[in-house]
């Protein structure tokens, strides 16, 4: 199994967009240098039904995508929660997923108490888990 490293402040990070807005998902992406997650670029949600959904505000994700080159960093992961549903891929995720070479990292807030955090790859709408590791 691959493995996704990612550092304690950038998990930190990402769990405290997912609880501020326990509503609706949060999404962003993860930038890095060779594979190696370093700064996550949060990015408006604005689907319609944004309990269940997210689509990335298309001009904040081209101005993260830019922001991200300027500091030599490349696309490492997409992150999106689930307020309401386990952290596994949708059927809606795994029809949009669009990435191929990055993961997909959820958070869900359906768990009483935990946090429950999971990677995946999806190519051709198929998702492989991938093992997580803080550091
Ligand atoms: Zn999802």
């Amino acid at each position: 199994m691959e493995t996704l490293k990612l550092p304690r402040p950038l998990v930190n990070n990402i769990l405290a967009q997912a609880q501020q807005s326990p509503e609706n998902e949060i999404c962003g992406l993860i930038g890095g240098r060779d594979g190696q997650a370093e700064h996550c670029y949060p990015i408006d949600n604005t689907a319609i039904d944004q309990a269940r959904r997210y689509q990335m505000d298309p001009k904040e994700q081209i101005d993260a995508m830019r922001r991200m080159r300027e500091q030599n960093e490349s696309l490492v992961a997409i992150y999106h929660s689930h307020p309401h549903a386990p952290a596994l891929p949708s059927a809606t995720d795994l029809a949009e997923a669009e990435y191929a070479d990055a993961a997909y990292l959820i958070v869900s807030l359906n768990t009483v108490g935990v946090l429950e955090m999971t990677a995946f790859c999806i190519k051709q709408q198929q998702a492989h888990e991938l093992a997580l590791e803080l550091i």
